[in-house]
């Protein structure tokens, strides 16, 4: 093969490789272990945090919040961690994963460290922030979707049953409306597809 030829060959299949990236081929083992239909893709971050955020031994819980800004908007998790680095002052964006409103997920704060989300609570748990008031508004379905795929390949990995001690709402552990009247109704609904999709549904709840 010539210079020219190999020269193409080697993009192409760096443009392949850089398509399987790492949470891609991470959701497909979750899917080829145990949820088979759940598949999604993830959009990888990598910001810049004003100091490096500490590891997080242990995941106990899944923490649901919204964006809750003054209007039904969405969000992308650069503008968050923006703010939460710019503005508040914290190490960077709290959240472990953003949910936009096309149901895109986007990476927050690495995956395998503490978050700043749930005050008192962010030793063990983690954080996924749907984009959006939901006190104002309600969630999209491509996001419902999304957020039931992630929690899905969540439970998953960390072990946790996806009931009201599993997945739960930011304002089951905080004094705040989080993650906003219209989600927190939904979380039921929610829990149950996740089960489902674990194949831990009850006869009776299929
Ligand atoms: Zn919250």
């Amino acid at each position: 093969m010539d210079r020219r030829s190999f020269i193409k060959k080697s993009a192409a299949l760096a443009v392949g490789l850089s398509l399987m990236s790492l949470p891609e081929l991470a959701s497909k083992a979750y899917a080829a272990i145990k949820w088979g239909k759940t598949r999604f893709r993830i959009k990888e971050n990598d910001f810049w945090y004003a100091e490096q955020p500490t590891v997080r031994w242990a995941t106990n819980r899944i923490i649901v919040h919204h964006t809750g800004t003054g209007t039904d908007r969405d969000m992308s998790a650069a503008e968050i961690n923006r703010l939460h680095r710019d503005s508040f002052g914290w190490a960077g964006i709290g959240y472990h994963y953003v949910i936009r409103k096309d149901g895109t997920i986007e990476r927050g704060r690495p995956w395998n460290t503490a978050g700043a989300h749930a005050s008192g609570n962010n030793s063990d748990s983690v954080g996924i922030c749907v984009a959006g008031n939901f006190n104002i508004g309600s969630p999209t379905n491509a996001q419902i979707k999304s957020l039931t795929n992630l929690l899905t390949a969540l439970c998953g990995m960390y072990n946790l049953i996806p009931d009201e001690m599993g997945v739960i709402g930011h304002r089951d552990v905080n004094s705040t409306s989080c993650p906003g009247d219209m989600l927190y109704a939904m979380l039921p609904q929610v829990r149950k597809r996740v089960m489902k999709n674990m194949g831990l549904a009850l006869p009776e709840d299929e």
